[in-house]
């Protein structure tokens, strides 16, 4: 049985220095919003190249306090991928503004620069860009289009932990990125955590006023806050895990070379570019019969997933928002996408099995 992923496995080669460092924490007695905390965020913000980093609950909290932070009027519009995870989308809603959707580009399932401009109007305030799978989106022309509509950038980095762009880190282009540390990230915790990186100073101070109650200074409530707080437990195993990113991402690009390497052409893959350096948190294929395919993998032994299987706006939580809105490319990619097994914990022996078998559909 070839398993998509086993954290277990992937975990396993950081076993020793996790234990020694769940030790230490346990024994300091601190638990809350200590010195891991800041000693993980500075190290994190060092890491994506940004002046700071504040460790939230999880990426969906990352998210949603980072739109609340831009404080926008309601009625606000903020433009969102058609196909991106539904937290992305939530994260606006939760904050009472309107997500208005943008199709993706077909050949990098990510948004479509050209279909950006069409969808702003006067009450559009920001647009919220989702580097999914760990490809960066083609931030140039989004950065000119946010310019000249004088837009905020929010990056949904949830997916691109070390992914680049023009050898720039994503998660420094915009005004404020979200990442999550769910345990399958490519950077994953032991539990629910998250943060979001900024060059702005004063986002710095609210983003810690609104994990901490809106509070700065112990019983003095300047923001009507949440309590999204990482834990000492999580940012002090992030630390260690952290030095192996770049380990984990290569380990992956690696297998994804061989699978783009020997895959047939009857399986549409992800493309490459030289100005992108992927880190593939999915490595994707396209086929008309993705299901059958997926159905005929599984009698052979091989797991594989859907990432997703239905798009937001199909979605029973979203009914109403964008009544007679089509979104044909979104359709397409969810009706045909498929995950292949691409983890820290699988051999290159293994994803040659997976493409000699796939080969043979
Ligand atoms: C995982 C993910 C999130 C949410 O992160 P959580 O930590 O699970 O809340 C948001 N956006 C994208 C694109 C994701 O993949």
């Amino acid at each position: 049985m070839i398993e998509y992923e086993n954290l277990g496995k992937v975990n396993k080669k950081f076993r020793e220095e996790l234990l020694k460092t769940f030790e230490t924490v346990l024994d300091s007695g601190w638990f809350i919003l200590g010195k891991n905390v800041s000693e993980f965020e500075k190290s994190f913000a060092h890491y994506i190249g940004t002046k700071s980093c504040v460790g939230v609950g999880s990426g969906l909290d990352a998210l949603t306090l980072s739109v609340k932070t831009l404080n926008l009027e309601k009625g606000s519009e903020i433009l969102v991928p058609s196909n991106t995870y539904i937290a992305t989308i939530l994260a606006i809603i939760h904050c009472n503004l309107k997500p208005v959707l943008v199709e993706p580009n077909i050949n990098t399932y990510n948004i479509d620069p050209n279909k950006i401009d069409e969808k702003i109007n006067l009450n559009t305030k920001a647009i919220l860009v989702v580097h999914l799978y760990g490809k960066s989106c083609d931030m140039d022309p989004i950065i000119n289009i946010a310019n000249k509509n004088n837009l905020k950038i929010i990056e949904d980095c949830a997916q691109s932990h070390g992914a680049k762009y023009k050898n720039k880190v994503t998660g420094s282009f915009g005004d404020m990125a979200a990442f999550s540390f769910y345990p399958t990230k490519n950077l994953g915790a032991f539990g629910d955590a998250g943060c979001v990186t900024t060059n702005n100073e004063s986002y710095t101070q609210i983003l810690k006023q609104l994990r901490n109650y809106g509070s700065n200074i112990k019983y003095q409530n300047e923001l009507t806050g949440f309590n999204s707080r990482m834990d000492e437990v999580q940012a002090a195993l992030l630390k260690v895990k952290l030095k192996h990113l770049d380990d984990i991402n290569s380990h992956k690009r690696n297998l994804s070379k061989i699978y783009s390497e020997n895959l047939n052409d009857d399986f549409i893959k992800p493309i490459i570019d030289d100005n992108y350096y992927d880190i593939y948190h999915i490595y994707s294929i396209r086929h008309p019969k993705r299901d059958k395919l997926k159905e005929y993998l599984i009698k052979n032994d091989i797991k594989t997933e859907i990432h997703y299987p239905i798009p937001p706006y199909k979605q029973n939580a979203t009914k109403g928002l964008w009544e007679g809105e089509y979104f044909p490319v979104s359709d397409e990619i969810h009706n045909t996408i498929l995950s292949l097994p691409c983890s820290y914990g699988h051999t290159e022996e293994e994803i040659y099995k997976v493409i000699e078998v796939i080969n043979r559909f």
